[in-house]
């Protein structure tokens, strides 16, 4: 693990002879780790397959939109300052970063809508409105969820478990507070009204978790966002990105788009740099894999140099779940619909069974609909609206043929917001396209095309997890 030092000099005047490392990806890691080696004084390349920047936070632009493929909630901005601090600058002056206020509604099959506010004393009142008895239990849960996350994030979150005595140590407290059940299990020991239980469980589907089986250290993320709030650029997403990419570049370091590497090269048991997939190598001091975890062990180092990471052992690991997203841009806009909307379905349970165990692809559905120019209307045309709305669904081990269903599962979706949140829909579409499981594994390297690796749950964990260090 990477610590915060004060930035490099760099000398430009003779050849640079810092140590050099490679990164693999340029998604939000592979930028973090590449600001950090640079502070850390090594010449650093970034070697990217995409022909930009973001990898999952890659940004599309169509027909005058501007669309944030992925992440588009930002609950920890003290993690990204941390970074334009070890280049001696303040994020803020690259950064517009803004509160987004409500954090989420929440819309229920029945029509039921939950507000998640960001002031505290707002959300007890919207608790006290849907389940008056819930308000004892529900300020209980927020104060466990505060004490998880000082130990699960402020004690535990710097530690790279590399060993499992590291693992062991840390065991008995994050047992105490409830870590060995789920996230489902310990909110409802708080809460009885069912609606409540959805409305604080839902949140290991934002790391590609079932909330029946994902850890409860995970109801941290209650508390993060409590405390630190909901956060998006203006500019979008992407100006995050670009950000990094600029800081990487101000270090004297460089991104290389199109550079897919096919090996890390490995010697006695150490990465000596990479072979590209054009016949090209690279030396490096240190390599750094921001690929997928299991698609790195199983296609980027060879058989014999691993141990733990066996093709056998990456087959049995259980996956996160996938997503089926739709980018749309409309000729109207929809001032009724926040930033962040979740559109549940009739089923909860049911339907998460249904995506986790890889059955075949359900009728109904719960969405997330992003509508970023809600923040900042530029991300699209005057008068118009970008949106994305995500769709979880089995990784693809799932008996699903997406290049048959891709459409009539997006035109489905379509006929559900146009009956839901965005009447008249179908009229007023501008633009459009989607990405599928297929696309996770083809595009971004991810082993079954699940859209964030290995699922979260207590025995994929820490040092149970592919670690930092191999
Ligand atoms: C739709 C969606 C919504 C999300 N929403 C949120 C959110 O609101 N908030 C949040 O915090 N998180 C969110 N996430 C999760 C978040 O996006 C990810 O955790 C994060 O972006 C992952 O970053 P990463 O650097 O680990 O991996 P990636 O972004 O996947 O980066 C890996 C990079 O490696 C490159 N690569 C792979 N193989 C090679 C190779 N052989 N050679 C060269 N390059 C290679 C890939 O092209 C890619 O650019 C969301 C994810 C998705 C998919």
């Amino acid at each position: 693990m990477l610590t915060l030092e004060r930035p490099a000099k760099i000398d430009t005047s003779g050849p640079d002879l810092r140590p050099h490392a490679v990164v693999i990806g340029s998604g939000f890691g592979g930028l973090a780790a590449a600001v950090r080696l640079g502070a850390k004084g090594y010449r650093v390349t970034v070697l990217e397959k995409l022909d930009a920047p973001g990898g999952r936070a890659y940004v599309h632009h169509r027909d005058g939109f501007t669309f944030d493929a992925g992440p588009t909630i930002i609950t920890a901005p003290f993690l990204f300052e941390d970074l334009w601090a070890l280049c001696g600058r303040k994020m803020s002056d690259d950064i517009d970063l803004r509160s987004v206020d409500p954090f989420y509604r929440l819309v229920f099959d029945d029509g039921e809508v939950i507000t998640c506010h960001a002031d505290p004393e707002l959300m007890e009142q919207e608790i006290a409105r849907v389940s008056p008895s819930d308000i004892p239990g529900y300020r209980r849960f927020m104060t466990r969820s505060r004490e998880i996350c000082a130990v699960g994030f402020e004690q535990m979150g710097h530690v790279p478990f590399l060993t499992l005595k590291s693992m062991i140590d840390a065991a008995p407290q994050l047992l105490k507070l409830g870590g060995h059940r789920s996230v489902y299990g310990l909110v409802s020991s708080f809460v009885k009204n069912e609606k409540l239980r959805v409305a604080l469980s839902f949140h290991p589907l934002f790391v590609g978790g079932n909330p029946f089986d994902t850890t409860a250290v995970y109801c941290m993320i209650s508390y993060f966002e409590r405390n630190w709030g909901v956060h998006f650029p203006m500019g979008g997403t992407g100006a995050l990105v670009n950000g990094l990419v600029g800081l990487i570049e101000g270090q004297g370091n460089s991104v290389r788009y199109g550079a897919v590497v096919s090996q890390i090269l490995v010697e006695n048991g150490v990465a000596k740099g990479v072979a590209l997939a054009d016949g090209e190598t690279m030396a490096a001091d240190i390599v750094v894999s921001n690929a997928d975890a299991a698609f790195t062990y199983r296609n980027l180092v060879q058989a014999s140099a691993r141990k733990r990471w066996t093709d056998r052992k990456l087959e049995n690991v259980r996956y996160s779940m996938s997503l089926f997203v739709w980018y749309f841009g409309t000729s109207r806009k929809y001032e009724a619909v926040d930033h962040h909307t979740i559109l549940l379905g009739p089923r909860y349970k049911g339907l998460l069974d249904d995506i986790f165990q890889s059955k075949p692809l359900a009728q109904d559905m719960s969405l997330y609909l992003h509508r970023p120019t809600a923040t900042d209307p530029s991300l699209a045309p005057e008068g118009c609206d970008a949106f994305y709305v995500l769709s979880p669904v089995p990784h693809l081990d799932a008996p699903i043929d997406w290049a048959r269903v891709a459409e009539p599962y997006r035109k489905a979706i379509e006929a559900r917001l146009s009956e839901t949140l965005l009447p008249g829909l179908s009229d007023n579409l501008a633009t459009s396209f989607v990405t599928t499981p297929q696309d996770f594994q083809d595009r971004l390297s991810s082993v079954k095309g699940a859209a964030f690796s290995l699922a979260p749950t207590l025995m994929q964990s820490a040092w149970f997890r592919p670690v930092n260090r191999s």
